[in-house]
Protein backbone atom coordinates (compact mmCIF):
# COMPACT_ATOMS: atom_id res chain seq x y z
CA UNK A 1 0.00 0.00 0.00
CA UNK A 2 1.52 3.42 -0.86
CA UNK A 3 1.55 6.35 1.25
CA UNK A 4 -0.97 7.94 -1.41
CA UNK A 5 -3.22 5.20 -1.09
CA UNK A 6 -6.94 7.00 -0.09
CA UNK A 7 -7.21 4.19 2.44
CA UNK A 8 -4.47 5.55 4.26
CA UNK A 9 -5.14 8.97 3.69
CA UNK A 10 -4.97 11.17 6.55
CA UNK A 11 -8.34 12.04 8.60
CA UNK A 12 -9.71 15.60 8.02
CA UNK A 13 -10.18 17.32 11.62
CA UNK A 14 -13.63 17.94 12.59
CA UNK A 15 -13.47 21.91 12.48
CA UNK A 16 -13.32 20.89 8.28
CA UNK A 17 -16.34 18.48 8.16
CA UNK A 18 -19.53 19.43 5.76
CA UNK A 19 -22.88 18.29 5.60
CA UNK A 20 -23.73 16.80 2.02
CA UNK A 21 -25.60 18.42 -0.59
CA UNK A 22 -28.99 17.36 -0.54
CA UNK A 23 -31.14 20.95 -0.41
CA UNK A 24 -34.02 22.08 -3.48
CA UNK A 25 -31.61 25.05 -3.74
CA UNK A 26 -28.67 22.40 -4.62
CA UNK A 27 -30.69 20.63 -7.29
CA UNK A 28 -32.07 24.06 -8.70
CA UNK A 29 -28.45 25.30 -8.92
CA UNK A 30 -26.78 22.31 -10.62
CA UNK A 31 -29.80 22.08 -13.28
CA UNK A 32 -29.80 25.39 -14.33
CA UNK A 33 -25.58 24.93 -15.19
CA UNK A 34 -26.41 22.44 -16.67
CA UNK A 35 -29.09 23.90 -19.21
CA UNK A 36 -26.93 26.43 -20.12
CA UNK A 37 -23.99 24.76 -20.44
CA UNK A 38 -22.26 26.27 -17.85
CA UNK A 39 -19.39 25.14 -15.83
CA UNK A 40 -18.46 25.89 -12.67
CA UNK A 41 -15.21 25.72 -10.45
CA UNK A 42 -17.03 24.85 -7.39
CA UNK A 43 -17.99 21.39 -8.83
CA UNK A 44 -14.76 21.10 -10.75
CA UNK A 45 -12.05 22.01 -7.59
CA UNK A 46 -14.10 19.31 -5.35
CA UNK A 47 -14.65 22.74 -3.12
CA UNK A 48 -16.06 21.88 0.12
CA UNK A 49 -18.55 24.50 0.66
CA UNK A 50 -20.46 23.53 -2.35
CA UNK A 51 -23.19 22.11 0.02
CA UNK A 52 -24.04 26.15 1.59
CA UNK A 53 -23.40 27.83 -1.45
CA UNK A 54 -25.17 26.33 -3.92
CA UNK A 55 -28.19 26.20 -1.05
CA UNK A 56 -28.31 29.56 -1.20
CA UNK A 57 -28.07 30.05 -5.19
CA UNK A 58 -24.20 31.42 -4.69
CA UNK A 59 -21.94 29.50 -7.69
CA UNK A 60 -18.59 30.40 -9.13
CA UNK A 61 -19.20 30.37 -12.65
CA UNK A 62 -15.38 28.82 -14.78
CA UNK A 63 -15.61 29.90 -17.88
CA UNK A 64 -13.55 29.34 -21.24
CA UNK A 65 -13.91 25.34 -20.99
CA UNK A 66 -13.01 22.40 -18.41
CA UNK A 67 -10.10 21.98 -19.52
CA UNK A 68 -6.90 23.70 -18.66
CA UNK A 69 -3.51 24.23 -19.89
CA UNK A 70 -1.50 24.19 -17.02
CA UNK A 71 -1.38 21.33 -13.96
CA UNK A 72 -0.78 22.34 -11.14
CA UNK A 73 0.05 20.08 -8.26
CA UNK A 74 -2.99 21.34 -6.08
CA UNK A 75 -5.71 21.87 -8.55
CA UNK A 76 -8.98 19.14 -9.64
CA UNK A 77 -9.31 21.00 -12.67
CA UNK A 78 -8.40 18.70 -15.74
CA UNK A 79 -5.20 19.32 -18.13
CA UNK A 80 -5.24 18.88 -21.44
CA UNK A 81 -5.87 20.60 -24.93
CA UNK A 82 -8.93 22.94 -24.49
CA UNK A 83 -11.94 22.80 -26.73
CA UNK A 84 -12.84 25.81 -28.79
CA UNK A 85 -14.32 28.65 -27.03
CA UNK A 86 -18.18 29.04 -25.86
CA UNK A 87 -19.46 32.12 -28.17
CA UNK A 88 -22.71 31.85 -26.39
CA UNK A 89 -21.00 31.44 -22.89
CA UNK A 90 -21.06 35.02 -22.13
CA UNK A 91 -24.64 35.53 -22.81
CA UNK A 92 -25.76 32.30 -20.95
CA UNK A 93 -23.50 33.33 -17.71
CA UNK A 94 -25.60 36.81 -17.89
CA UNK A 95 -28.81 34.58 -17.82
CA UNK A 96 -27.65 32.15 -14.78
CA UNK A 97 -26.91 35.52 -12.90
CA UNK A 98 -30.64 36.66 -13.68
CA UNK A 99 -31.97 33.35 -12.85
CA UNK A 100 -29.91 32.86 -9.95
CA UNK A 101 -30.87 36.39 -8.95
CA UNK A 102 -27.26 37.35 -8.08
CA UNK A 103 -26.54 40.43 -6.35
CA UNK A 104 -22.77 39.30 -7.11
CA UNK A 105 -21.51 36.92 -9.62
CA UNK A 106 -17.90 36.01 -9.37
CA UNK A 107 -16.41 34.24 -12.57
CA UNK A 108 -13.25 32.56 -12.92
CA UNK A 109 -11.39 30.39 -16.00
CA UNK A 110 -8.98 27.77 -16.68
CA UNK A 111 -5.68 28.66 -18.02
CA UNK A 112 -5.86 29.36 -21.60
CA UNK A 113 -2.42 29.34 -22.66
CA UNK A 114 -3.42 28.14 -26.25
CA UNK A 115 -5.22 31.39 -27.32
CA UNK A 116 -3.22 34.60 -28.53
CA UNK A 117 -4.52 36.80 -25.63
CA UNK A 118 -5.10 33.89 -22.45
CA UNK A 119 -8.67 34.33 -22.89
CA UNK A 120 -8.88 38.06 -21.34
CA UNK A 121 -11.37 38.92 -24.42
CA UNK A 122 -13.83 35.96 -23.36
CA UNK A 123 -13.74 37.86 -19.72
CA UNK A 124 -14.71 41.52 -21.12
CA UNK A 125 -17.62 39.96 -23.18
CA UNK A 126 -18.72 38.51 -20.10
CA UNK A 127 -18.53 41.55 -18.05
CA UNK A 128 -20.14 43.35 -20.83
CA UNK A 129 -23.39 40.80 -21.29
CA UNK A 130 -23.50 40.87 -16.88
CA UNK A 131 -23.55 45.27 -17.10
CA UNK A 132 -26.18 44.97 -20.26
CA UNK A 133 -28.72 42.08 -19.21
CA UNK A 134 -27.69 42.05 -15.12
CA UNK A 135 -27.08 45.49 -14.30
CA UNK A 136 -27.44 45.22 -10.66
CA UNK A 137 -25.32 42.33 -10.63
CA UNK A 138 -21.47 43.49 -8.96
CA UNK A 139 -18.64 41.31 -10.64
CA UNK A 140 -15.64 39.66 -9.27
CA UNK A 141 -13.18 38.53 -11.56
CA UNK A 142 -10.98 35.56 -10.85
CA UNK A 143 -8.41 35.23 -13.41
CA UNK A 144 -5.46 33.55 -14.02
CA UNK A 145 -2.38 34.75 -14.58
CA UNK A 146 -2.11 35.50 -18.67
CA UNK A 147 1.80 34.73 -18.69
CA UNK A 148 3.74 36.34 -21.41
CA UNK A 149 0.91 38.54 -22.34
CA UNK A 150 -0.43 39.84 -19.28
CA UNK A 151 0.07 43.77 -19.80
CA UNK A 152 -2.56 43.30 -23.08
CA UNK A 153 -4.69 40.86 -21.37
CA UNK A 154 -4.93 42.99 -17.46
CA UNK A 155 -5.48 46.42 -19.40
CA UNK A 156 -8.35 45.30 -21.65
CA UNK A 157 -9.65 43.67 -18.50
CA UNK A 158 -9.39 46.64 -16.28
CA UNK A 159 -10.94 48.63 -19.23
CA UNK A 160 -14.33 46.88 -18.81
CA UNK A 161 -14.56 47.88 -15.34
CA UNK A 162 -15.01 44.50 -13.02
CA UNK A 163 -15.87 45.54 -9.74
CA UNK A 164 -13.25 42.96 -7.77
CA UNK A 165 -10.44 41.66 -9.35
CA UNK A 166 -8.93 39.09 -8.42
CA UNK A 167 -5.91 36.71 -8.69
CA UNK A 168 -4.65 34.43 -5.88
CA UNK A 169 -0.87 33.92 -5.07
CA UNK A 170 -2.22 30.48 -3.89
CA UNK A 171 1.11 29.49 -2.06
CA UNK A 172 4.80 30.94 -0.74
CA UNK A 173 7.55 31.65 -3.23
CA UNK A 174 9.54 28.82 -2.25
CA UNK A 175 6.74 26.29 -2.80
CA UNK A 176 6.12 27.37 -6.65
CA UNK A 177 8.61 25.07 -8.15
CA UNK A 178 6.65 21.55 -6.60
CA UNK A 179 2.69 23.45 -5.98
CA UNK A 180 2.03 26.14 -9.06
CA UNK A 181 5.40 25.18 -11.48
CA UNK A 182 3.90 26.94 -14.46
CA UNK A 183 3.42 30.66 -12.51
CA UNK A 184 6.08 32.43 -11.10
CA UNK A 185 5.47 34.41 -7.80
CA UNK A 186 6.60 37.75 -9.20
CA UNK A 187 4.82 37.96 -12.20
CA UNK A 188 1.11 37.28 -10.06
CA UNK A 189 2.35 39.72 -7.66
CA UNK A 190 3.34 42.36 -10.54
CA UNK A 191 -0.38 41.65 -12.35
CA UNK A 192 -2.20 42.82 -8.80
CA UNK A 193 0.10 46.41 -8.75
CA UNK A 194 -0.76 46.58 -12.32
CA UNK A 195 -4.82 46.32 -12.06
CA UNK A 196 -4.48 49.24 -9.15
CA UNK A 197 -2.29 51.24 -10.91
CA UNK A 198 -5.05 51.29 -14.26
CA UNK A 199 -7.60 51.96 -11.92
CA UNK A 200 -7.49 52.86 -8.59
CA UNK A 201 -10.96 52.41 -8.11
CA UNK A 202 -11.12 48.73 -8.66
CA UNK A 203 -10.93 46.72 -5.24
CA UNK A 204 -7.95 43.89 -5.66
CA UNK A 205 -8.31 40.66 -3.71
CA UNK A 206 -5.99 37.60 -3.59
CA UNK A 207 -5.58 33.90 -1.77
CA UNK A 208 -3.36 31.54 -0.34
CA UNK A 209 -3.58 27.80 0.60
CA UNK A 210 -1.90 27.10 3.95
CA UNK A 211 -1.40 23.51 5.24
CA UNK A 212 1.75 22.76 2.04
CA UNK A 213 4.43 23.21 3.91
CA UNK A 214 4.58 27.04 4.27
CA UNK A 215 6.15 28.56 7.25
CA UNK A 216 4.79 31.27 8.92
CA UNK A 217 7.25 33.92 8.27
CA UNK A 218 6.91 33.18 4.86
CA UNK A 219 3.53 33.96 5.07
CA UNK A 220 4.46 36.80 6.74
CA UNK A 221 6.35 37.46 3.85
CA UNK A 222 3.63 37.17 1.57
CA UNK A 223 1.48 39.46 2.78
CA UNK A 224 3.72 41.86 3.11
CA UNK A 225 4.51 41.79 -0.56
CA UNK A 226 0.80 42.02 -1.72
CA UNK A 227 0.66 45.26 0.72
CA UNK A 228 3.40 46.64 -1.64
CA UNK A 229 1.09 45.45 -4.35
CA UNK A 230 -1.66 47.90 -2.72
CA UNK A 231 -3.73 44.88 -2.42
CA UNK A 232 -6.97 45.14 -0.81
CA UNK A 233 -8.45 41.93 0.00
CA UNK A 234 -6.75 38.84 1.32
CA UNK A 235 -8.21 34.96 1.88
CA UNK A 236 -6.77 32.39 2.98
CA UNK A 237 -8.00 29.25 3.70
CA UNK A 238 -6.64 25.09 4.54
CA UNK A 239 -5.25 23.29 1.06
CA UNK A 240 -7.35 19.86 0.84
CA UNK A 241 -6.02 17.29 -1.04
CA UNK A 242 -8.61 16.73 -4.01
CA UNK A 243 -7.29 13.23 -4.73
CA UNK A 244 -4.30 11.14 -4.20
CA UNK A 245 -2.35 12.45 -7.33
CA UNK A 246 -2.34 15.73 -5.67
CA UNK A 247 -0.24 17.36 -3.74
CA UNK A 248 -0.10 16.33 -0.19
CA UNK A 249 -2.00 18.12 2.83
CA UNK A 250 1.15 18.54 5.09
CA UNK A 251 -0.63 20.26 8.07
CA UNK A 252 -4.36 20.83 9.32
CA UNK A 253 -3.82 24.48 10.53
CA UNK A 254 -6.03 24.82 13.44
CA UNK A 255 -8.88 27.53 13.49
CA UNK A 256 -6.68 29.29 16.38
CA UNK A 257 -3.73 30.25 13.35
CA UNK A 258 -6.12 31.23 11.31
CA UNK A 259 -7.60 33.74 13.35
CA UNK A 260 -3.58 34.87 14.62
CA UNK A 261 -3.31 35.25 10.78
CA UNK A 262 -6.58 37.39 9.91
CA UNK A 263 -5.65 39.52 13.27
CA UNK A 264 -1.36 39.72 11.24
CA UNK A 265 -2.64 40.59 8.22
CA UNK A 266 -5.68 43.28 9.70
CA UNK A 267 -2.27 44.87 10.85
CA UNK A 268 -0.50 45.07 7.99
CA UNK A 269 -2.87 47.17 6.34
CA UNK A 270 -5.25 45.03 4.14
CA UNK A 271 -8.91 46.40 4.09
CA UNK A 272 -10.47 43.13 4.72
CA UNK A 273 -9.60 39.60 5.52
CA UNK A 274 -10.68 36.43 5.40
CA UNK A 275 -9.31 33.92 7.27
CA UNK A 276 -10.44 30.10 8.24
CA UNK A 277 -10.29 26.71 7.10
CA UNK A 278 -12.93 26.50 4.65
CA UNK A 279 -12.80 30.32 3.62
CA UNK A 280 -12.04 29.93 -0.47
CA UNK A 281 -11.75 32.91 -3.03
CA UNK A 282 -15.09 33.05 -3.68
CA UNK A 283 -16.47 31.95 -0.32
CA UNK A 284 -19.19 34.68 0.55
CA UNK A 285 -18.03 36.63 -1.89
CA UNK A 286 -21.33 38.59 -2.46
CA UNK A 287 -21.02 39.85 1.66
CA UNK A 288 -17.64 40.33 1.56
CA UNK A 289 -17.47 42.59 -1.06
CA UNK A 290 -20.72 44.77 0.56
CA UNK A 291 -18.01 44.51 3.79
CA UNK A 292 -15.08 45.86 1.34
CA UNK A 293 -17.08 49.09 -0.16
CA UNK A 294 -17.83 50.43 3.78
CA UNK A 295 -14.31 49.63 4.91
CA UNK A 296 -13.07 51.92 1.96
CA UNK A 297 -15.45 54.61 2.88
CA UNK A 298 -14.75 54.29 6.39
CA UNK A 299 -10.95 54.87 5.35
CA UNK A 300 -12.07 57.74 3.09
CA UNK A 301 -13.91 59.62 6.00
S1 LIG B 1 -16.68 28.68 -1.99
FE1 LIG B 1 -16.66 29.39 -4.12
S2 LIG B 1 -15.99 27.61 -5.30
FE2 LIG B 1 -16.64 26.87 -3.29
S3 LIG B 1 -18.79 26.29 -3.57
FE3 LIG B 1 -18.74 28.39 -2.80
S4 LIG B 1 -18.83 29.65 -4.63
FE4 LIG B 1 -18.24 27.61 -5.30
Amino acid sequence: MSESDPAIRVRKPDWLRVRAPTSTGFAETRKLMRRLNLNTVCEEAACPNIGECWTQKHATVMILGDTCTRACAFCNVKTGMPKAVDLLEPVHVAEAAGELGLEHIVITSVDRDDLPDGGASQFVKVIRELRARAPKTTIEILTPDFRNKAEDAVRAIVEARPDVYNHNLETVPRLYPTIRPGARYYHSLRLLETVKKLDPTVFTKSGVMVGLGEQRLELHQVMDDMRSADIDFLTIGQYLQPTPRHAKVEEFVTPDTFRAYASIAKAKGFLLVASSPLTRSSYHAGADFERLRAARMAKVK
